[in-house]
């Protein structure tokens, strides 16, 4: 095991924060639960970003920006979405700073804000007060956009990347003239979520619609993403939500239909964070570090020059220049690690512990033997093959380091849905087995709370496969038209 990693089955949590820290990815700032991203971290976030990006452009979005401000009379507008964010929201009331004449600074109380201002937690209000002047009539409809931005949460409870008061997301938000179509563009932005997660997170997801209790404060109706992290718990990794006309009735948007008639626009918003570091690191590293996803990885190939001569070190580095060339050319992102300050066993577990997928080894004896050793990242297996036809190997090998590590995750997944039929099961699974439990429910809030506070398990969603199937409540008895997944949750 590398140094200074907790194990996972020592103390999960414990390996999760020693891992981020460890390979590189984000710390503690000085501010209460707000973090630096560090580069190699970020180098991941950009991946996700470019990935995702591509999508919403392909899938017709354009990116925009709107200020970090929002006036409190804004955020009051729309009754149930102020009631669901109040108690996490930082207010700025002041503009100005002096010195109080004995060299303190303090606060200009003579610079207080007429009305105070919110650090956006989210940007639905000032985003619809300012569609309102963008709108009149159907032909300015749909308005499909996008936007990359931090957001402040005053989260009490914080983790790196899973849950910080600032982090970084991108939200969309779209306006339309029927309910139908905004309908269709959340459960299209799902689909793209969910085919980011499998595809190039390789973390397999459910796809569900949030219960009235855990929805977005606003929306009518929230769609989500699931995902199963090792320790046997849920992470919600995305969210997309139909939105009604709830916000264009609290910012009066307005328009004119084909027929001329005036009506309330319709709304979609979708967003995904920072928390995907989490579910990405979660789902799939070890005890000796992390295991990125070939997609995903900043370096998807690392080569490591082993040698003992000067003229050992130029053969090796005339080959690695050819093989990195030819790479390079397949879109494989190469790193040529021949610092002379560290011993190759110091690299490898550098590397091994930021999640490296392949690594390639270069003796003065592989030279010699026309040969390369190279060692898989997600299996830790090694072995020597020819250097001849090397880069169209690797290329493959990628492709199926992506699908293994996809494989075991969906195969973990699948192990931990179960289906319970009683209270006593349902509570024996959660402490010993954890995962997805799949049970009947009476729809009702108030069970969900009292499960909440029993189990500490949540109701994690209403799969969009759900079949209907006659049964009753596991918790009160009541009839009930089908299973919903319950889970911990982080
Ligand atoms: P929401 O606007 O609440 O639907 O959240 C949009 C996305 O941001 C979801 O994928 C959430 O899981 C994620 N998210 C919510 N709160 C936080 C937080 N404090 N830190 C990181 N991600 C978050």
């Amino acid at each position: 095991m590398s140094k200074g990693i907790t194990s996972r089955s020592e103390d999960y949590s414990q390996w999760y924060n020693d891992l981020v820290i460890k390979a590189d990815l984000a710390e503690y700032s000085a501010v209460r639960g707000c973090m630096v991203i560090k580069p190699y971290g970020y180098a991941i976030w950009e991946r996700m970003q470019s990935i995702l990006d591509k999508r919403f452009k392909e899938t017709g979005h354009s990116n925009a920006y709107f200020p970090l401000f929002i006036p409190k009379s804004f955020f009051s507008k729309e009754a149930s979405h102020v009631e669901g964010f109040a108690t996490e929201c930082a207010v700025v009331t002041h503009y100005r700073l002096k010195n109080d004449g004995t060299g303190n600074i303090v606060v200009d109380e003579d610079a207080k804000l007429e009305e105070e201002l919110i650090v956006r937690p989210t940007s639905e209000t000032i985003i619809w007060n300012t569609y309102k002047g963008w709108i009149e009539s159907y032909r300015d409809l749909p308005i499909l956009v996008n936007q990359w931005a931090n957001v402040v949460r005053w989260e009490m409870r914080t983790r790196l990347f899973l849950r910080t008061a600032e982090f970084l997301w991108q939200e969309g938000h779209t306006a339309h003239a029927t309910a139908e179509e905004a309908i269709a563009e959340a459960k299209q932005m799902l689909e793209v979520y969910a085919e980011f997660a499998e595809k190039t997170l390789a973390v397999p997801v459910i796809r569900g619609r949030k219960t009235e209790n855990e929805r977005f404060a606003g929306a009518l109706e929230t769609f989500t993403i699931e995902a199963l992290m090792q320790d046997g718990k849920a992470l919600q990794a995305g969210t997309s939500h139909f939105l009604g006309q709830n916000f264009a009735k609290a910012f009066d948007v307005k328009f004119t239909s084909k027929e001329g008639k005036q009506e309330y626009v319709w709304a979609t918003s979708w967003g995904v964070s920072t928390r995907l570091m989490g579910a990405l690191i979660m789902a799939h590293s070890d005890d000796k570090g992390l295991v990125l996803p070939p997609r995903l990885a900043p370096i998807q190939v690392v080569i490591v020059p082993i040698y003992k001569t000067d003229e050992e070190k130029a053969n090796i580095d005339a080959y690695v220049e050819k093989l990195s060339a030819e790479l390079k050319a397949n879109d494989i992102s190469v790193k040529y690690d021949d610092r002379d300050t560290q011993r190759p066993g110091f690299k490898f577990a550098e590397w091994e512990l930021k999640g490296v997928p392949l690594r390639v080894a270069i003796g003065a004896r592989d030279m010699q033997n026309g040969t390369v050793e190279l060692a898989r990242r997600d299996t830790q297996t090694k072995e020597t093959v020819s250097q001849e036809g090397l880069s169209t190997r690797i290329v493959a090998l990628l492709q199926e380091i992506q699908e293994t590590i996809y494989q075991k995750a969906l195969k973990f997944r699948d192990e931990h849905i179960t289906e319970v039929n009683s209270y006593e099961e349902f509570k024996e699974v959660l402490e010993t087995k954890g995962g997805f439990i799949s049970c009947h429910w009476d729809g009702t809030v108030e069970t969900e709370k009292r499960v909440k506070e029993e189990t500490k398990a949540t109701t994690r969603c209403i799969p969009l496969d759900f079949q209907e199937e006659e049964g009753v409540c596991i918790f009160t008895g009541k009839p009930s038209k089908g299973r919903v997944l319950f889970a911990k949750a982080y």
